[in-house]
């Protein structure tokens, strides 16, 4: 019997005077996430947004399926409810929340009795009765219907919770709230390039980047011919599931074996992978300006390896002229693991193949490292400049 979902965010809802170039943002992205369901209406009311069928009528169970799992992934949403719009009355109001309650009472198969309550709120301070009288006089309707002894009142371990909201031009009644991802909108934010690795860590760093509201795109170095197609295919599969979060994001492809080569048979060995690593950063800095990226992500954090010490850190990021975003700096493994894992990406992650970063790995990589002694070791490759180049030049583009 659902016909309305009712949106809720929180963060968006602290906004100023811009509060409304996020909330449309909001609501863009929820028409983007539900766009294949046909004759859907998305619209905001003020402090929720609300999604209806274009004939009022109630959803069936699979656009209810899609909407849910959509809706899930909706950054700037804190939680949303499958919900029955009613007039703001309470003759209209107690059937339905008596049929919602009664329903969901009888359907219990647990023992003893459910813990049940309901829950109202009411942002119409003109309607006659307190959140507290229609809590009151919503419990008494549904023990009428199905009898005092079948539930137990629990205003704090309830496993059945009746919502009401009381608005100013309608109410809502819902059995559920479903939790969203929160944050901000994408695209409230200036867009940034990730650089996406097929690790576990990246992808995650991206997604929470996306979460403060950055569209992302994404670039991805490999060392073919001594890295295998699995390479890039594990990363295209990592950016496909991150799109899922975002309207669109390209992934750019790079290979970097020329320039390995070139330091390898040029540099110490010890600098070898901080070296590739501030490669890799120019060429994404390069790929950035020309996407207009105004920021890099990275996945690092801190002291995880040895190219992610303090030092190596600063050595890498003063290799280019652009912010570097590192949002998993403080996190540990488990924590990244965590979220890959609530996102999605960690199972294609996971899976173990060759990585750019090892091509002809150093047996002891350095865990400190100055720009200047880095730029020295640069200055020994002559075409240095043109090999980067000439790879940002050639990047292949995956969307
Ligand atoms: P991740 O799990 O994200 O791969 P990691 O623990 O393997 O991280 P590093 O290999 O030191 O750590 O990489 C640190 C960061 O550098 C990565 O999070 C990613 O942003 C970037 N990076 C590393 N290798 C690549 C690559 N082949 N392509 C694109 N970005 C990369
Ligand atoms: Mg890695």
């Amino acid at each position: 019997m659902y016909n309305c979902i009712i949106c809720r965010y929180h963060e968006i809802a602290t906004k100023g005077n811009n509060r409304g170039m996020f909330e449309r943002c909001l609501v863009e992205n929820i028409r983007h996430l539900l766009k294949t369901l046909d004759g859907i209406k998305v619209s905001r009311v003020r402090g929720r947004v609300r999604v209806e069928r274009d004939d009022k009528g109630a959803f069936t169970g699979e656009q209810l399926d899609v909407i849910k799992s959509q809706l899930r992934k909706c950054f700037g949403l804190e939680s949303f409810s499958p919900a029955v719009i009613t007039a703001v009355d309470m003759e209209e109001i107690r059937p339905i929340a008596v049929e919602l309650a009664a329903g969901a009472i009888g359907a219990y198969q647990g023992e003893g009795k459910v813990a049940f309550r309901v829950r109202a709120r009411r942002s119409n301070k003109r309607f006659p009765l307190t959140s507290r009288d229609i809590e009151i006089d919503l419990v008494s309707a549904v023990a009428a219907r199905t009898g005092e002894d079948k539930f137990t009142i629990d205003l704090n371990n309830a496993q059945i919770t009746l919502g009401c909201e009381v608005r100013d031009e309608f109410a809502v009644l819902f059995m559920e709230s479903i939790p969203a991802p929160g944050g901000l909108p994408v695209g409230c934010n200036p867009r940034v390039m990730t650089l996406l690795s097929g690790g576990i860590d990246s992808p995650v760093a991206a997604w929470l980047i996306m979460k403060r509201g950055s569209p992302c795109d994404f670039i991805t170095f490999h060392s073919a011919p001594y890295t295998p197609p699995e390479t890039v295919e594990k990363v295209q599969r990592v950016a496909g599931k991150l799109n899922e979060y975002q309207m669109h994001g390209t992934l750019c492809i790079a290979n970097l074996s020329e320039f390995q080569k070139a330091v390898r048979d040029n540099c110490k060995e010890k600098f070898r992978t901080v070296l590739y690593r501030r490669a890799m950063m120019r060429i994404a800095e390069i790929a950035a300006r020309h996407r207009r990226c105004h920021a890099l992500v990275t996945g690092d954090s801190l002291g995880q390896v040895a190219s992610q010490t303090v030092p190596n850190m600063y050595s890498v990021g003063k290799a280019v002229d652009m912010l570097v975003l590192r949002p998993l700096v403080g996190s540990d493994k488990l924590e990244c693991i965590r979220l890959a894992e609530e996102i999605g990406t960690f199972d294609i992650s996971n899976v173990q193949v060759p990585d750019s970063c090892t091509v002809f790995a150093p047996s002891s990589p350095c865990t400190s490292s100055e720009p200047e002694i880095l730029e020295q070791e640069e200055k020994k490759i002559p075409d240095y400049w043109q090999i980067l180049e000439k790879i940002a030049l050639n990047l292949e583009e995956w969307t």
